[in-house]
């Protein structure tokens, strides 16, 4: 059972992501993937909902990549991210965009005690790898979502080939991101995320991998889930 403590993050990794923050809109810098994946992961979502109008909840948001891109669809969006620092460019940043932007530096399970209103889209990519308790996270988000809203989730799969391409690959050769991005052990396979999704009474409705080609340097969405994928949850 997911466990639902006040804490649920991993001090480090929140200092990985603080240490970076003044770099989070250079798209030339660590930050390269998250903007060059972003169009793929708005699109992905904009094929299951219409953002216009609604709810939307954005947990880990970061400094506000896909939080903004949101923003723009026409949603009423709250960004919600542990990191003191990812919070305060995130804010500048949604000044600059001219982007009303609800951001708070907190996490969900806390965010979930003082927040009654419940949204009709909860996104949390790229993220879930970086907390200790993943299924509480999971667990929270289907406490705020509507019965007939929808949680998008993206994380990286557990297997020697996500080894190889997103720690070895991403990191060491291609020097995408910097070394010690990403912990092996804390990836997720799709059937345990999954599992975290329906001890919530969430059901997966779509799943579908995010593919790196390091020739012509491009991602694209496609069937094979083996490292990064994407998740479409709801209730029904
Ligand atoms: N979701 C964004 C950023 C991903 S980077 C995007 O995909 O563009 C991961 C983010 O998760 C970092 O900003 C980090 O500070 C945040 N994070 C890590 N643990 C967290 C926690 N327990 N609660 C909230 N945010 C957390």
């Amino acid at each position: 059972m997911a466990r639902q403590d006040k804490n649920n993050t991993d001090e480090l990794e929140i200092l990985k992501f603080n240490n970076l923050a003044h770099k989070w809109w250079d798209n030339t810098s660590e930050f390269k993937p998250l903007h060059d994946i972003n169009p793929l992961r708005v699109d992905f979502i904009k094929s299951k909902v219409d953002l216009k109008g609604k709810r939307v909840l954005d947990i880990g948001c970061g400094g506000g990549i896909l939080t903004e891109a949101i923003a723009r669809e026409g949603a009423e969006v709250t960004g919600i991210d542990q990191g003191e620092r990812v919070i305060k460019i995130a804010k500048l940043h949604s000044l600059e965009s001219q982007l009303d932007i609800d951001y708070q530096q907190i996490n969900i399970e806390n965010f979930i005690k003082k927040n009654k209103h419940k949204f009709d889209v909860i996104t949390c990519l790229e993220m879930l790898e970086h907390v200790p308790d993943p299924a509480s996270v999971i667990k929270a988000c289907s406490q705020i979502l509507k019965p007939d809203g929808k949680l998008f989730l993206s994380t990286i799969n557990r297997n020697p080939k996500s080894f190889l391409f997103a720690i070895i690959g991403a990191e060491y050769i291609l020097k995408l991101l910097p070394k010690g991005t990403h912990t092996y052990e804390k990836f997720i396979t799709p059937s345990e995320l999954r599992d975290y999704c329906n001890q919530s009474n969430l059901k997966f409705n779509d799943l579908i991998g995010m593919t790196y080609n390091p020739i012509f340097k491009t991602y694209r969405l496609e069937k094979d889930t083996s490292v990064n994928y994407l998740v479409e949850a709801c209730f029904n």
